[in-house]
């Protein structure tokens, strides 16, 4: 096991492909790139700007190719797209990513439903994106979810999450990001998860993906930050859902996330108040409220401040 020895934590902010596809109604391209635009301002490291699915699968996600060319890219940003197969990587290629990614689930069940292939049939359609990336030189980022709850087989093994991870890894990810895609566990599972995980890859090739559904996403993270992982998936305003309880919240929120990471003196390199500039930008566009309850704090709040005193004990009253 390799740990860590940085407290810089990468987080990924994937709201406009994983926030957006869960959205019904469509946002407007230019706004979106606008959006982006925006986004590309606060400090982010990596933004996961589309994915290349066919466009009757996801309507919201039908101009990847525009808003992949239209997006101005920051040169200290990294701008990925997830793809399902060879297809969808060729039309990625075109708009140069800086990475791509690939996905499977951890459940056979969830793979039936989701992409109507097993685990291997999923592992057959990611090696040759994997091995033509790789060929070209391109990073590939590997997400596998339902990696600690299954809406169909309930609690998954840390065990067979593990050694699909391993498989990924081998087969050339340089990344694997673990996704609770429907948000049901707890530290106690995270934990478990992390250790099996450490037991066979380095914890720096390690990204987590915490969905807010049962209210645990922030308390996941910081599990998973002290169990020693640097990478953190996040969505702006908590978009994005769990198909398997609708309405339900979604990712976990990347202002709230930042807030965390900082105020514990782990260093994002985002700006705070330029990333709720950036939710603001959208909110317009939303039929519904921000799922963040830091969206929803005044912006004249001074913890707000990226200067804000770290660990400084401020007395005050009860609340
Ligand atoms: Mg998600």
């Amino acid at each position: 096991m390799t740990t860590p020895v940085t407290d810089f934590v990468t987080v990924v902010e994937v709201a406009p492909r994983d926030g957006l596809q869960h959205e019904n109604r469509i946002i407007p391209t230019d706004l979106k790139v606008a959006w982006i635009d925006a986004l590309s301002e606060t400090g982010l490291p990596v933004i996961e700007v589309t994915s290349f699915v066919r466009p009757d699968r996801i309507p919201q996600l039908a101009d990847a190719e525009q808003v992949m060319a239209r997006i101005r890219r920051h040169p200290g940003t990294r701008y990925t797209a997830l793809v399902p197969n060879l297809q969808g990587l060729l039309r990625a290629l075109v708009h140069s990513p800086d990475a791509i990614a690939v996905f499977t689930a951890a459940s056979e069940s969830f793979n039936h439903h989701n992409i109507e292939t097993d685990i291997e049939g999923a592992f057959e359609r990611m090696t040759p994106v994997i091995a033509e990336a790789r060929r070209r030189k391109l990073p590939v980022r590997g997400y596998l979810s339902t990696v600690i709850g299954c809406p169909y087989e309930g609690w998954i093994d840390p065990g067979r999450v593990a050694s699909l991870t391993e498989r990924l890894l081998a087969l050339g990810v340089d990344e694997v990001s673990l996704g609770d895609t429907i948000g049901v566990g707890t530290p106690r599972q995270v934990r478990a998860l992390l250790a099996a995980v450490a037991e066979r890859v380095p914890l720096t090739r390690i990204a987590v993906h915490f969905h807010d559904t049962y209210g645990q996403g922030i308390a996941n993270v910081l599990t998973a930050i002290e169990a020693g992982i640097r990478i953190v998936d996040a969505s702006l305003n908590g978009l994005g859902g769990c198909p398997f309880a609708p309405g339900a919240s979604g990712n976990v929120a990347t202002e709230e996330v930042v807030y965390l990471l900082e105020g514990m003196g782990l260093p994002t390199g985002i700006n705070l108040p330029n990333l709720l500039a950036a939710g603001d930008f959208l909110r317009p566009a939303l039929t519904h409220p921000e799922m963040s309850r830091l969206a929803h704090v005044p912006r004249t709040s001074r913890w707000l401040d990226p200067e804000r005193p770290q660990g400084d004990p401020t007395p005050g009253g009860l609340c």
